[in-house]
């Protein structure tokens, strides 16, 4: 499976830190090192550096970004759309290279936003970043980083667990 590389320790977010989530970062450690889990950052893959100013989408969702009708933007008034295109697609190739069929994304992300509200706490995740939406778009199941407990660890252990049951 996909992972933004920031829930797994890498410091590549636009801050320059990580990003762990304390319940689903220890779970995609111990599926990367059974070589089930493949780490992207988008940001980086469509070419931004690291620190970065942050960005945000105008005038829609990811998917209005892929389709023309909305923008992303940085902080600094940079206009960083196609960098944030360039980056789902080279997380699309990774993610089809890999065989991955489902990937599981960051919070509240321009790029990595699952896009779905959560009851428990409206509004995180209610992003749907660039690159969640292409994935989604091309048939990968896009999980929400909070979703590692029931959708993710339950429902592989259901279907067999661990390296059994081959998230990919
Ligand atoms: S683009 Fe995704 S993987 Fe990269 S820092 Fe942002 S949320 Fe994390």
């Amino acid at each position: 499976m996909l992972c933004s590389a920031c829930l797994l320790g890498v410091r590549c977010r636009y801050d320059g830190r990580a990003k762990t989530h304390p319940v689903a970062t220890p779970e995609l450690e111990r599926l990367l090192r059974l070589g089930l889990v493949v780490p992207v950052c988008p940001e980086q893959l469509g070419g931004l550096p690291t620190p970065r100013p942050p960005a945000r989408i105008v005038g829609g969702d990811g998917q209005d970004v892929v389709l023309g009708r909305a923008r992303v933007v940085s902080e600094d008034g940079r206009d960083v759309t196609s960098q944030f295109v360039r980056g789902a697609e080279e997380a699309l190739a990774v993610a089809r290279a890999a065989g991955c069929r489902e990937a599981v994304l960051k919070s509240d992300s321009p790029s990595c936003g699952a896009g779905r509200d959560r009851p428990e706490a409206p509004g995180e995740g209610a992003i749907l970043g660039v690159t969640a939406a292409v994935l989604r778009e091309h048939g990968i199941r896009v999980l929400d980083e909070h979703a590692i407990g029931d959708s993710l660890c339950g429902g592989w252990r259901k279907r067999g667990g661990g390296p059994a049951g081959d998230p990919r």
